[in-house]
């Protein structure tokens, strides 16, 4: 039975109904004469007025007036804060929440003791916090331990307007949280803010509130910004002609802050360079300097996996299903990341190609006179680098700020009087019935239009130069669709269940999920989450490898599943060779560079058991050579294999280490990048783990005598899917043909192809996947008998059948 949600189990100190104390803040004469400028001053006494009367408020303005910075510092000075009840403030973005606690401490002139911020895995918040930033992530993960959210006097949920998917799902539980904590006389005021528009998703929602919340609009200074349409929109350059505007306004326009808004981390960094070639203002960095030698490291990792294979006895190994409630449920206290970044990040490296400086079109060196301060911006940047964009550019250069969607509304760069802006934002697509996902640089709606443009006329009139036409921004959407509606929800259904929420509709036009608690003492339910469940949804990653890091206790498998899910998460660990060549002389490299990429795939599967684990084996055998290597920039290059994407990855593997080290100490895990090679029976039950983690991704090929047209030679059916998916030409196992298989992810190009494929042994379905089958007429006496409390078949000949009716051949069991 489900735990009883803590929340019920104690009643804390009461805080206060109204805050008496005045907390008095010093903040040096400069902060205040800042502050004094911004609109959200002239409306301190009305927020507050409305905060004391009504248990939600809204307030919104324009990016720039001061809500994320000033809210928090107004209701701490009115004293909504205290040891036990703290201002909690979301941000969708972990950007937003680590540079606004730290431009919020500064403001206030106290210490990241007591203003800090908890993203997914890192944080600074101390026992003396009293305003925290958090991701929108964070504080649902709390939700879980506290459903009640007693720690909080007050939370804040900001850029409500974006509709992130965490925000949506915050909002439908904190208008009934609000309700439970007024029953029980400790109030919790809630804050939505927003920028000027879509107030109404949050004011005309009737099942959300059923009394709308007052709204408190900031009047702010916008000075009016001229607007310039290409006349015509150019087809794929846009970065080469964000180049040409960049330069053009450089060089004849006056004196005033740039700021181009591209879609991704490559297209920012191909852009700064190119911006720093033409108009130089620093010299060049050095060359970092060699490691170690990559082939040395290669051989000896290849001869500890040969002793280590040799030493396994071979016994038919069997991976126990059971074996995951030694995780405590519900201890977990990693925080899921706001999906947005991870989304970045993904896709940065998806399409993070090193395009070099030449790839935009060319090493111009322009006229010089004038240094170009150039800056990229996105959510990934490490922090000290964002921070650069607040300060005043060097005397005598130019600032340009080449930004992701991230300066849109999260962060206000000042000194922007040109904005140059692309119109395209990247986007991940996600078809919900298949599964497939996509990621897509699409054109953005009018209001991130209007919003970027908006940037330009912070401090003074204004530019904004659309590298489109005006009749193409005619068609753009009129807002961006909201998060949830494009998104897989397997983890927030997870999530959710492991609130004891009864019940998550979307039926609102507006699509914030409405919620329905269940009595929360109640632990019966009619679909409780079960105790594996409990366990998965402890771990910060996606459901399907929560189910792997939970059965992963077993036989020593948990570092190696810890690698796989890691190196899964990061997208694309090789080069991307495929693009087409400029010329006669680089299609000859990229060929032997794919050449030496399909060799190293190779090598890394290695054959026997190793080799049917197939692309999860070569995922493992790259982290594992390459942290023999100690992660070399030149044993990356050697290998066709990103650089970038392998310190990603032994971030992340440092990352769920502590994460599991924190739900099962006794796990003691070291977070030592290198790790032996697995043996084979450890790769038999690996491969187990990754079939039981990607169950519903299964395939099974069509034989020859099924073939019913030939566009199903070769092709595999999934339950899902009518039209036939393919191995991708990238996969080890490509020219395999296993029977069934298992894969991660279905991209769909001219093919739908699968990729990330493993092998399935036709006798691990009824153990590991159950659900997929029934048990048929039994060809033989005597009948199959199922255990449904071991989920085993006890008999001796059944044949099974596939859930979507294509027919098994009869299968020894
Ligand atoms: P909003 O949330 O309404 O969009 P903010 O509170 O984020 O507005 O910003 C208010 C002002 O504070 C802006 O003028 C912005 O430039 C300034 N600001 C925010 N962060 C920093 C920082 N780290 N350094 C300097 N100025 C900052
Ligand atoms: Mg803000």
């Amino acid at each position: 039975t489900p735990v009883p949600l803590q929340g019920e189990a104690y009643a804390p100190p009461r805080p206060p109904a109204k805050p008496a104390v005045f907390i008095p803040v010093s903040r040096t004469p400069e902060i205040q004469e800042e502050r004094l400028k911004l609109p959200i001053l002239s409306e301190e006494q009305a927020i507050m007025e409305a905060v004391a009367e009504h248990p939600i408020i809204i307030v919104c303005g324009e990016t720039g007036s001061g809500k994320t910075t000033q809210v928090p510092q107004f209701l701490y000075e009115a004293g909504y804060s205290s040891e036990d009840s703290i201002i909690g403030v979301t941000e969708p973005r972990r950007v937003a929440a680590m540079a606004m606690s730290q431009r919020v401490a500064k403001e206030m002139n106290l210490s990241q003791r007591v203003v800090s911020y908890q993203i997914r895995y890192e944080g600074n918040v101390t026992e003396d916090t009293r305003i925290k930033f958090m991701t929108d992530g964070v504080l649902l993960k709390e939700i879980q331990k506290d459903f009640l959210l007693l720690k909080y006097r007050v939370v804040i949920i900001d850029e409500a307007h974006e509709r992130s998917v965490y925000t949506d799902i915050l909002l439908g539980l904190l208008s009934r949280i609000v309700a439970l904590r007024a029953k029980r006389h400790l109030p919790l005021k809630l804050l939505i803010m927003s920028a000027t528009l879509r107030v109404e998703d949050f004011t005309q929602n009737q099942r959300l509130f059923t009394t709308p919340p007052p709204v408190i609009k900031v009047e702010s200074r916008q000075f009016p910004v001229t607007v310039h349409f290409n006349k015509r929109t150019p087809l794929d350059d846009y970065s080469g002609e964000c180049f040409r505007k960049v330069c053009k306004i450089h060089r004849m326009l006056p004196a005033g802050g740039i700021l181009v808004f591209l879609t991704g981390q490559a297209e920012v960094h191909a852009l700064c360079r190119r911006l720093r070639k033409a108009f130089p203002a620093y010299s060049s960095r050095p060359r970092e300097k060699e490691e170690e030698d990559s082939a040395e490291a290669m051989r000896k990792f290849k001869k500890s996996r040969t002793r280590a294979r040799k030493a396994q006895a071979m016994t038919l190994p069997q991976i126990n299903l059971d074996n995951y409630s030694v995780l405590p449920a519900g201890e977990g206290d990693e925080d899921r990341e706001a999906e947005m970044d991870d989304e970045e990040a993904a896709l940065g490296s998806d399409l993070d190609l090193d395009l070099g400086d030449d790839a935009l079109g060319g090493g111009e060196q322009l006229d010089a006179s004038l240094p170009l301060h150039v800056l990229p911006l996105y959510s990934l940047l490490a922090p000290e680098k964002q921070a650069q964009v607040f300060k005043s550019p060097p005397e005598g250069t130019r600032l340009c700020v080449v930004a992701t969607n991230v300066a849109e509304t999260s962060l206000t760069i000042p000194g922007i009087k040109y904005v140059v802006d692309c119109g395209k934002v990247k986007k991940r697509y996600y078809d919900r019935v298949t599964g497939v996902s996509s990621f897509r640089i699409t054109w953005v709606s009018q209001a991130s239009a209007d919003q970027r443009a908006g940037r330009a006329g912070r401090t003074e009139p204004g530019h904004c130069y659309r590298l489109y036409s005006s009749a193409v921004f005619g068609d753009f959407e009129q807002f961006p669709p909201p998060e949830i509606t494009r998104r897989p929800v397997e983890d927030l259904i997870l999530q959710m269940k492991a609130l004891n929420i009864e019940k998550v509709s979307l039926g609102s036009s507006n699509h914030i999920p409405v919620l329905r608690v269940k009595q929360l003492q109640q632990s019966r339910l009619s679909c409780p989450i079960t105790a594996l469940g409990r366990t998965m949804a402890t771990f910060p990653v996606a459901p399907r490898y929560a189910k792997m890091l939970a059965l992963s206790r077993q036989h020593g498998c948990l570092p190696y599943t810890i690698a796989i899910v890691a190196a899964m998460t990061v997208r694309e660990l090789f080069e991307e060779l495929d693009r087409p060549a400029a010329s006669e002389e680089e299609l000859n490299i990229l060929k032997g560079r794919r050449a030496r990429v399909a060799q190293m795939k190779r090598t890394w599967a290695g054959q026997g058991a190793s080799l049917k684990l197939g692309d999860l084996m070569v995922l493992l055998g790259a982290v594992g050579a390459c942290e023999y290597a100690g992660c070399s920039p030149q044993f990356c290059q050697a290998n066709g294999l990103r650089y970038k994407a392998m310190l990603e990855i032994r971030r992340l593997r440092g990352q769920l280490t502590t994460a599991v080290n924190a739900v099962c100490p006794e796990a003691g895990l070291f977070v030592d990048p290198k790790m032996e090679p697995p043996t084979e029976n450890q790769v038999t039950y690996l491969r187990q783990i990754m079939v039981a983690g990607l169950g519903d991704h299964l395939a099974r090929r069509i034989q020859s005598e099924e073939l019913l047209d030939n566009k199903w030679r070769n092709a595999y059916k999934t339950p899902l899917l009518d039209d036939p998916v393919f191995i991708h030409p990238s996969s080890v196992l490509f020219r395999e043909l296993p029977e069934f298989v298992v894969y991660q992810e279905i991209v769909e190009t001219s093919k739908m192809y699968m990729k990330g494929v493993s092998t399935v042994e036709v006798q691990w379905i009824p153990a590991l996947l159950p659900s997929y089958c029934q048990f048929g007429v039994p060809l033989e006496e005597p009948a199959p008998i199922y255990c449904p409390e071991t989920g085993r078949v006890q008999c001796h000949r059944t044949s099974i059948f596939y859930r979507v009716g294509w027919p098994l051949p009869a299968i020894q069991v």
